[in-house]
């Protein structure tokens, strides 16, 4: 069961409390590049971002902040270091959370920032990462204990608006970080693996160790950083809440991987399926909320295309078609997936999900 947290609000985004898990994302352009920003900013909330993160250097990225504003709508974290009349810049400039390292930006800076963060009405992230942290005895209990020395200087002022994160490159020292605070607090929590790399290792690192975390009801919002594009840090964060089972952005498809048994192409009748749902979703948004199931053979097939909301499973060079586990008919290989567009829009035309 999720951790229920304090609920702080970002722009018109809320993170923390019953508020849906959120993606965020981070731009990888200069911030005071105003085309290159434009054009990635477009990216990645077609992609999905919810909320935004930009690095601010100098006062040239600050004026950044109201463009991107104004042009997406979505909201903008403003992400400072060292030189805090940068993050007071920003707040003033619309920035709708800032996030700082307050080990790097000296406590009595703290104040004016907090004063200021509390006039604009607006959150503050603790972000506290591994490269930056000075290590005591181990990594999780010098990050823990940042953390919370952090989170008590804060408190102490009376200021609750925050968001917490505890990033390392590794997996299960990421874990252990967010496990121990998330006890001993109820402030939302920003889930990450930080500088995970690039690939398949990077992507499993940012899986494993975001997808742990939720599924123990542990984290609010969420954000995969990859040594590639940003949007792919947002597609990634989409598969990881879309397979924790947290949030729907495509329909569930069960596929068989194939084997010596498979006597249809699945690889290309799974293409055609997805293709045809992906140009269905911007008709009919609700298909999300469906399952299908596409099965190579009589073996594990009809058992998960009954299952399924639409399924089929193949024979030799045709499909079983069923519909909430009930047969309507053998089709050849080459027109079932015309017929399972059809049915789809059959039932999300009897559900009302039009
Ligand atoms: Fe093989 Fe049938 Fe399983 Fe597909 S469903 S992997 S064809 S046994």
């Amino acid at each position: 069961m999720r951790k229920i947290t304090r609920k702080v609000k970002v722009g018109m985004i809320e993170i923390g409390g019953d508020a849906p898990i959120s993606i965020q994302g981070m731009t990888k352009v200069a911030t005071s590049e105003i085309p290159g920003l434009l054009k990635e900013f477009r990216k990645i909330v077609s992609s999905g971002a919810e909320i935004i993160r930009v690095a601010i250097l100098n006062e040239k990225d600050v004026d950044s902040i109201p463009i991107v504003k104004k042009s997406f709508g979505v909201p903008v974290v403003a992400d400072i270091h060292y030189l805090p009349e940068l993050a007071l810049l920003s707040i003033r400039k619309g920035a709708d959370k800032i996030r700082i390292n307050p080990y790097n930006m000296g406590k009595k800076y703290l104040n004016d920032i907090i004063k200021e963060a509390r006039t604009y009405g607006i959150p503050i992230r603790i972000g506290i990462n591994s490269g930056s942290v000075k290590i005591k005895d181990s990594l999780v209990e010098s990050m823990v204990a940042s953390a919370i020395d952090a989170l008590k200087f804060f408190q102490d002022k009376d200021f609750h608006s925050l968001v917490i994160s505890l990033k390392t490159p590794y997996v299960r020292q990421t874990i252990e970080c967010y496990r121990q605070v998330s006890e001993v607090c109820d402030y939302p929590l920003h889930l990450g693996i930080t500088e995970a790399g690039r690939g398949l290792l990077a992507e499993s690192k940012s899986i494993l160790g975001i997808g742990v975390l939720l599924l123990e009801g542990i984290g609010d919002t969420i954000r995969v950083s990859l040594t590639e594009p940003s949007w792919k840090e947002i597609n990634i964060g989409r598969a990881i809440l879309q397979s924790t089972g947290i949030r729907r952005f495509e329909p569930e498809i069960v596929s068989c991987p194939t084997c010596g048994r498979t006597q249809v192409d699945i690889p290309s009748v799974f293409l055609q399926v997805n293709k045809e749902i992906k140009k269905l979703v911007h008709r009919y948004p609700k298909v999300i909320n469906l399952k299908i199931a596409v099965m190579g053979c009589s073996v594990n097939g009809p058992g998960e295309a009954k299952q399924a909301d639409i399924g089929i499973a193949g024979g030799k060079g045709k499909f079983v078609l069923f519909k909430k586990g009930v047969i309507i008919g053998t089709y050849p290989e080459d027109n079932i997936v015309e017929k399972m567009k059809d049915e789809i829009i059959k039932i999300l035309e009897e559900k009302n999900l039009t």
